[in-house]
């Protein structure tokens, strides 16, 4: 338990009415040393990081569900790409 204050990483904002569906997918293993770049505040259940890796990109969602986390990733884009969508996921422009 985090007070409030005390949080140094972003927090999502809540999604917009008309905001892009990311797909979703199950963690799947291409990218060899990815590194995560940036990361969401972990005070939430939902935490999502933009990780990076030869050349490539792609977001994590991980969510804490009684103790046991689930991890969803999207597809591997240009890290360019995923910055775009990293910074409409915070902004609540996708999710
Ligand atoms: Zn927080």
């Amino acid at each position: 338990m985090t007070l409030v204050g005390e949080c140094l990483s972003p927090h999502v904002t809540m999604a917009q009415r008309d905001h892009i569906r990311l797909e979703w997918r199950m963690p799947y293993r291409v990218l060899e040393r990815t590194r995560q770049v940036a990361w969401t505040c972990f005070c939430r259940a939902s935490v999502y990081e933009l990780c990076e890796g030869g050349g490539q990109a792609f977001l994590r969602r991980t969510v804490q569900l009684d103790g046991k986390p689930t991890a969803h990733e999207t597809s591997p884009c240009s890290i360019s790409e995923a910055r775009v969508i990293w910074t409409a996921l915070l902004s609540g422009r996708a999710r």
